[in-house]
């Protein structure tokens, strides 16, 4: 990017949030996980962060909040470091599915009953079972250790509110954890597993932790400060597919359309985003529409990639 189109977007920045602020109204917080229904409705933030060491920040970036569905990109490259790609894709498939991202639909009518996809939560579940570690204990804080390098952030933690409201009301993803462990995908204890994913989603960051982290991913794993290699680069291709292919919920194609980036969101309001070599974005916006995005978030996200012309298609 030239100074001058980066100096358009630090100018220009907080203008579209305040335009896109409004979209939160349209939307609602997330309240099947009772502690989430506590985040502001009308919050939206933004941290932009430039492999040459720009970062540009706008609106309520500095709130915390839980990584939720977008952790599940992170587990799934630790499973892939920890596994490789063959032990991983006998585990979960690559496709999309077009149902709820807690459905178990698919699981009884398609065969072989693995779950479609890592970045849905049968195949999140499936992914926490297949991080290395000596219990439940070692796997969460393998886990957190690879987010906290990622981030470059030490003091990335749990939030254990969160954790707790989840674990005690997380019915449905206990019985899809049954459910596969039935069918001989999930191997270890029940329990055990949902406590690594309950754990995973929870790890609350800012805007400024995801952009850090898309970061890495569009630098294709390197550290962006040092050139340390933290991930492979295929295990980076594999992630940046699925977030272009179900890192949006049902809503997938749309924003690969009208934003064009690899993205992945999460209820708690938060977005992922990056532009492959250039930027990393970390979203916050809790109002979700009816698909489970973000609303201003993705009107934030399409407002930024029409004006800077960032859509990679
Ligand atoms: N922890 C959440 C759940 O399992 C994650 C969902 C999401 O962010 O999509 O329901």
């Amino acid at each position: 990017m030239t100074t001058a189109d980066w100096q358009r977007l630090e100018t220009s920045l907080p203008a579209w949030v305040s335009e896109c602020r409004g979209y939160t109204a349209q939307g609602k917080v997330a309240s099947y996980i009772p502690e989430l229904s506590k985040a502001p409705k009308d919050a939206l933030g933004i941290t932009i962060m430039s492999s040459d060491g720009r970062s540009v920040s706008a609106g309520d970036s500095e709130l915390a909040f839980t990584m939720q569905s977008i952790s599940k990109v992170f587990t799934l490259i630790l499973a892939l470091m920890d596994n490789g790609e063959e032990a991983v894709f006998r585990k979960v498939g690559m496709e999309p599915t077009g149902d709820n991202f807690n459905s178990m639909l698919k699981l009884e009518l398609v065969q072989p009953g693995i779950p479609f996809n890592p970045l849905i939560n049968a195949g999140a579940i499936t992914i926490s079972s297949l991080i290395k570690g000596n219990g439940s204990a070692e796997k969460s804080a393998r886990i957190l250790q690879f987010f906290k390098r990622l981030s470059g952030n030490a003091s990335l933690a749990y939030d254990s509110d969160v954790y707790l409201s989840e674990s005690d009301t997380g019915d449905l993803n206990r019985s899809m954890a049954y459910l596969l462990k039935d069918h001989g995908v999930l191997e270890g204890k029940v329990d055990d597993v949902l406590d690594v994913y309950f754990r995973h989603c929870s790890i609350r960051g800012t805007c400024a932790d995801l952009a850090r982290m898309a970061l890495v991913l569009a630098n294709n794993g390197s550290d962006p400060l040092t050139g340390e290699i933290l991930i492979p680069r295929r295990y980076v291709q594999i992630a940046k597919t699925f977030m272009t292919t179900c890192g949006m919920y049902n809503a997938s194609g749309e924003f690969a359309i009208q934003v064009g980036l690899p993205a992945k969101s999460g209820v708690s309001g938060g977005i992922l985003a990056l532009l492959p070599g250039r930027y990393g974005i970390g979203v916050i916006g809790p109002a979700l529409n009816a698909k489970g995005n973000s609303c201003a978030g993705v009107r934030l996200l399409e407002t930024i990639s029409q004006e800077m012309d960032w859509s990679m298609f």
